[in-house]
């Protein structure tokens, strides 16, 4: 607000109704002093009287054409059935070049009747609706900080010249309001669906308890949730009659599609149909947890902060202790989707909440399955076989995951219906054409954005026969994403990768009891199998405890264990080149789970030795290497690294970003195509950025334990999607990194 004080933006602005609404926005510009005079009409002396005394206005005039002459904007904040009425007497006044805007809380009824009414003559009219209120009403409630935070729609004409449409912008987020735009019909489903349905249920709900029971006493027995669920039935009734009848054909439209839900519920418990119940709660929490972290943060943190969440990582500090990181990410995407397809009920532990496999699990909720959890890294997955999955009613949005992304591509161009693939800024810059293509050549139909970038658009109902495929990169999502497209192709579908990849997707489909040959380099499937549910332990991601491998290699005096890591021989390049720069890693207690092998691994300081890494290694290390760069920048002597040029398209350009920051650390770090030469030296402190890539924050977090002063990440909010517990792991073993205190 204060970037606006004393600069007068406007002359006169009239608020017409002073209620709660009217009477906030009018003491909310008063304050800020972007306008010079703030003038009030309200029908209620009463009102007029107070709104001067209590400073919400400079003054009050009873008659509109008094307050409107000479003004430059009138805000019409009386109850929604009453804007008609204003609004034909504004037309028959001078306004000049006034602009008009309201705060009703649907759109259509009143830009309908400013049409009417000024038909045939200039109408400089922005509707507006903003979204807060509060449990008083009337003059003596009015808050100039109602709005701070809280949304402002504003729902313009095509027709609307520019200058008003930036006026009446400026003068909401004076305010701090947030202001989006929609177009009015947009706006009044959206409202009724969201605010007027619930609103109508809450009444409804306590209104047919209250009649049915002799008496209220029945209230009696009502709990917190009968509370919770009913608070709104408190709203002012008035206001409610007015907002059913203003917004009258999309509440019902929203009412109608609802009343179907409802039979259809209803019909399951006729026919005790538990499959179906279940399907509806368990969709319904996820999405009412997905609202609910939506509304944290919009409510703790400030949205011009949450871009940059900031981790300090201070220098120094040494490693002890035992930990478990979380589930590996790989693993648990692939425990959904084959869980999903596989007949029977399959039971997951050590399954990884963050955000990648949750929009997995998501898709797979939104194709018709019913999957339970994720409670403290348990899911229950009601498999409903291979051909068992239902339309979305939308888009598939996947959120950062190209894994997912990748994966579904493969056993959704099989399917019957049609599906978009959808996800962030990020995955949608991301390369998907090494899926399209070969898919494709199965009969796959695939559309793609420009440079075969999402959305994808797959077209259902294809049928797909099997191809033999010689993988020009070595990537596991495509052999994968292949694999799964095999199962149900005509004949046989195989894939022969140039280097060895995680074979996550192999190991798990024969668990399932998916019949799946691997010869050398080549990896075959065959339709006409069945896949049957199994129980799945996920092991700890290596990828995760890779940072603390360095961690506690390169901190001095430490020795550090990693309990239950999966040690997969296509995922453990990272222990390899570690050992070949001399670290010190032993593992204990190996065996076998659901398939995949594990491991506790102990890690002790060590000197390290700067190495020409393997080339034969890389792809068993992809993920691994902005963290193992820091390792490089502890070693002795030069380390060099090639043929990785797949690092420049995952979540970031990782060879140029981790040399950028390395760079501002005081390290040699100079990339090349397909590569980095890293001269091994002292680090110093700075700011670095990590363009939003988990795995780059999480690195020079590392980082601090051998830098000299303090390093500032910037960015760092997606290591919730890697690692959601980082922080408090790197805490509890040692590494001194946590979150900037916002200001
Ligand atoms: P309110 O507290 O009832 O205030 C409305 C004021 O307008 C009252 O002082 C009323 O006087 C006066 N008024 C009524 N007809 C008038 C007329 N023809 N000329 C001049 N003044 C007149 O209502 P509110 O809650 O502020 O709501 C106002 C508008 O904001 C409504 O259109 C509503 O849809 C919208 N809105 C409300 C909320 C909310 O949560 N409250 C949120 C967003 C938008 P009397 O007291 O004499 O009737």
């Amino acid at each position: 607000m204060a970037e606006f004080k004393k600069t007068p933006l406007i002359g006169r602005l009239v608020v017409v109704g002073l209620g709660l609404i009217g009477g906030s926005f009018a003491k909310g510009i008063k304050e800020s002093g972007l306008c010079r005079e703030v003038i009030g009409v309200d029908r209620n002396p009463d009102t007029r009287r107070q709104a001067v005394e209590l400073g919400v206005v400079d003054r009050c005039e009873e008659h509109l054409a008094n307050a409107c002459l000479g003004a430059d904007v009138v805000q019409l904040a009386v109850p929604i059935l009453a804007m008609e009425k204003v609004l034909e007497e504004l037309s028959t006044l001078d306004l000049g070049q006034a602009v008009l805007t309201d705060v009703g809380s649907a759109k259509g009824n009143v830009a309908r009747a400013a049409q009417r009414a000024f038909v045939g003559r200039p109408l400089r009219f922005v509707p507006g609706h903003p979204i807060a209120g509060s449990e008083k009403s009337g003059v003596t409630a009015a808050n100039s900080k109602l709005f701070r935070r809280h949304k402002v729609i504003l729902t313009p004409f095509d027709a609307i010249d520019e200058q008003a449409l930036v006026l009446i912008d400026k003068l909401w987020r004076a305010l701090d309001a947030d202001v989006e735009y929609m177009s009015i019909e947009h706006h009044d489903e959206v409202l009724a669906a969201t605010s007027h349905l619930p609103h109508l249920l809450a009444f409804t709900l306590v209104e047919s308890l209250a009649k049915r029971s002799e008496n209220l006493e029945i209230f009696r027995y009502a709990a917190g949730g009968f509370r919770d669920f009913t608070r709104i039935a408190g709203s002012d009734p008035v206001m409610w009659h007015d907002i059913f009848l203003a917004n009258r054909e999309a509440v019902l439209h929203t009412l109608d599609t609802f009343r179907d839900d409802l039979d259809a519920l209803r019909q399951a418990v006729v026919t005790e149909d538990g499959h179906q119940l279940l399907g509806v709660f368990t969709r319904a929490r996820a999405a009412r947890e997905h609202f609910g972290k939506i509304l944290a943060r919009r409510a703790y943190v400030d949205p011009m902060q949450t871009k940059d969440l900031t981790y300090i990582a201070s220098p120094g500090g040494s490693l002890s202790g035992r930990i478990r990181v979380p589930g590996d990410k790989s693993i648990s995407h692939r425990s959904i989707m084959l869980g999903s397809l596989a007949e029977g009920t399959t039971e997951v532990e050590g399954f990884l909440e963050g955000e990648d496999a949750l929009a997995t699990l998501q898709a797979f909720r939104d194709m018709g399955v019913v999957i339970e959890g994720p409670n403290q890294g348990r899911v229950t997955i009601h498999g409903v076989g291979l051909n068992g999955l239902k339309p979305p009613p939308g888009p598939l949005y996947l959120g950062n995951s190209g894994t997912s992304m990748r994966l579904l591509s493969g056993l959704l161009a099989a399917q019957p219906f049609d599906t978009t693939l959808t996800g962030d800024a990020s995955l949608s810059k991301r390369p998907m054409n090494r899926v399209a293509k070969p898919l494709r050549e199965m009969g796959a139909v695939i559309e793609t954005a420009e440079e075969g970038r999402p959305p994808l658009i797959i077209r259902g109902g294809q049928s797909l026969k099997g191809i033999h495929y010689d993988m020009p990169m070595a990537s596991a999502q495509v052999k994968s994403c292949l694999l799964l497209a095999g199962l149900y192709a005509k004949g046989e579908t195989s894939v022969t990768e140039p280097a060895p990849t995680r074979d996550h997707t192999e190991r798990m489909l024969r668990g399932f009891g998916y019949p799946v040959s691997v010869e050398g380099s080549t990896a075959k499937v065959s339709s006409g199998h069945r896949l049957t549910a199994t129980h799945i332990e996920v092991p700890a991601d290596i990828s995760s405890a890779a940072f603390f491998l360095v961690a506690g290699s390169i901190a001095e005096n430490s020795e550090l264990v990693l309990e239950h890591v999966g040690i997969n021989p296509t995922r453990t390049g990272v222990i390899d080149i570690l050992r070949l720069m001399g670290a010190d890693i032993t593992s204990e207690n190996q065996r076998e789970v659901g398939g995949e092998p594990v491991a506790d691994l102990r890690v002790r300081s060590a000197p390290l030795t700067g190495i020409e890494i393997p080339e034969e290694l890389v792809p068993l290390a992809i993920d691994e290497f902005p963290v193992l760069f820091v390792a490089a920048t502890c070693a002795k002597g030069r380390t060099v690294l090639r043929g990785a040029e797949e690092l420049r398209v995952k979540e970031s350009d990782r060879i140029q970003v981790m040399a950028d920051g390395l760079k501002i650390l005081g390290v040699q770090a100079e990339p090349t195509p397909d590569g980095i030469v890293i001269e091994g030296g002292p680090m110093g402190g700075g700011e670095v950025e990590s363009h939003g890539d988990h795995r780059i924050a999480m690195a020079f977090s590392v980082a601090s334990l051998r830098a000299s002063a303090p390093i500032r990440i910037h960015d760092c909010a997606n290591v919730a999607t890697s690692f959601p517990t980082f922080l408090s792991l790197a805490a509890q073993a040692g590494i001194r990194v946590k979150e900037e205190a916002i200001a």
